[in-house]
């Protein structure tokens, strides 16, 4: 028995000393690449004024330290900022990237691989424009999401809607053949659903699983077509979509998720409907009575509202001759006095473009902070782009696929998701407007994607 005692002592200790061994032989972790950002002025998203003479060390994929004489190693990459304003990479509140051809081609007519390859490139180009996160406002951008977090291709973080929930004949509904059965009639399925481009759904029961099915493919937050719209197939502008019930019951799933819901809602009483079910964030909401906005202000719920399409007329889009024209000009006109009322209220405004189609048409993402800049001041314009942003994309909570560190702010622990801009920003922000010509350094997730300075010593 004493002898059976001691080997088994001796089988446990060798048990160990062969764990230990084995934990001594692993491959130390590589020492953390770090970058040192010199000579650089800091707009830290939030205040005012630009923080001067200091620098900035990025270590791993989170800003470390930002003081003056950091101490550097012989890993520590040295970037001469030139005196350009490094602040926080930009954020875009309402993209639909895997949107690169009008919604029925993309969803109707085209390659799906040929969608994904184009899409491909425009999160791409859209990251080289200085955008480090964007939320998907619809469209099956999954896939592009997970290629893009493993490293596999470059693009912005995404925070993905997914499909659309949309009822019958609304917004979502994009094949635009007026005879065209719904799969309900002819039990033949739908590509839009198929692909998972938008759940059609009507009814409590089909909104709960509609909403579950979304929830379950990843999204961080639901988007649902909750009025007519301008691009539409079938839905006037003015009309309301889903009822309350629907609705509230969509809202309730995604409380239950732990995220929140946006709608896309132009006009008074849609727009009434989702805040009443609880909905979080409007996107567009052009065509809403004063006292609407006013009641969002006190239930603080977030207007996202692009001035990109309505700083433009018909002709220069494109559409004039087009069912889409009047709907067009009726929202055109609503927007100048939203603009004016949510400024004037103190409404939480999100910065979002809505710009999808061809690559070119993508491009003009960038247009928006020119013609925002009709509205608002260069520095207003900065925080809703920068941490604004970043705090509607916090309602996504647990859900949230970036949570360990801050976005859209620049501060010690935040995310190393930067720019670099010559010029100065907070004084002209439609420096931004150009991302070619004055964006000089992008990085996101302390990787470099862009670096036109020079080599700082
Ligand atoms: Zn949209």
């Amino acid at each position: 028995m004493k002898q059976l005692l001691s080997i088994m002592a001796s089988c446990i200790l060798i048990t160990l000393q062969s764990f230990s061994a084995t934990d001594t032989s692993k491959p130390q972790p590589k020492k953390e690449q770090s970058y040192l950002f010199t000579h650089v002025k800091i707009y830290d998203g939030m205040h005012d004024t630009l923080i001067e003479g200091k620098d900035l060390l990025v270590k791993g994929n989170k800003i470390a330290k930002i003081a003056t004489h950091i101490p550097t190693t012989r890993l520590t990459t040295i970037i001469d900022g030139n005196n350009g304003v490094l602040m926080p990479g930009l954020i875009d509140a309402h993209t639909h990237l895997m949107v690169v051809e009008d919604f029925e081609t993309a969803i109707y007519k085209s390659d799906q691989m040929y969608i994904g390859a184009v899409a491909t490139e425009a999160a791409r180009r859209m990251l080289l424009r200085g955008f480090t996160t964007v939320r998907d406002a619809g469209g099956p951008v999954g896939g592009l999401k997970r290629a893009i977090d493993e490293g596999v291709v470059p693009g912005p973080r995404i925070l993905p809607s997914n499909a659309f929930i949309s009822q019958t004949a609304g917004h979502g509904d994009f094949n635009t053949a007026m005879s065209y059965l719904s799969p309900h009639f002819t039990g033949i399925p739908d590509k839009a659903e198929i692909y998972s481009w938008v759940k059609i759904a009507d009814g409590v029961p089909e909104v709960q699983k509609a909403a579950r099915e979304v929830l379950r493919s990843g999204a961080s937050q639901l988007k649902v077509m909750a009025s007519g719209s301008i691009t539409g197939a079938h839905d006037p502008l003015d009309a309301t979509e889903y009822t309350y019930e629907e609705l509230k019951a969509i809202v309730t799933e995604a409380e239950h998720w732990g995220t929140y819901v946006m709608v896309h809602a132009y006009s008074d009483g849609a727009v009434r409907n989702a805040i009443k079910a609880g909905v979080k964030s409007i996107e567009h909401g052009l065509l809403v009575k004063p006292q609407t906005l006013k009641l969002m202000k006190d239930k603080d719920i977030w207007l996202s509202t692009q001035c990109i399409s309505y700083s433009k007329e018909a002709q220069e889009l494109g559409i004039s001759g087009t069912p889409m024209e009047p709907k067009f000009n009726e929202a055109k006109k609503g927007a100048e006095q939203t603009y004016a009322l949510a400024k004037k209220y103190g409404l939480k405004l999100a910065w979002g473009t809505d710009t999808f189609g061809s690559l070119d048409l993508q491009a003009t993402q960038s247009d928006e902070f020119t013609a925002r800049a009709k509205y608002f001041s260069s520095l207003e314009i900065l925080k809703q782009v920068t941490s604004l942003n970043a705090q509607l994309l916090e309602l996504s909570g647990k859900r949230h696929p970036y949570p360990d560190a801050k976005l859209g702010v620049i501060e010690k622990g935040a995310y190393a998701d930067l720019i670099i801009v010559s010029g100065d920003p907070t004084k002209d922000i439609t420096l931004l407007a150009h991302p070619q010509k004055n964006i000089k350094l992008i990085m996101k997730d302390g990787k470099v994607y862009k670096n036109t300075l020079r080599r700082g010593k």
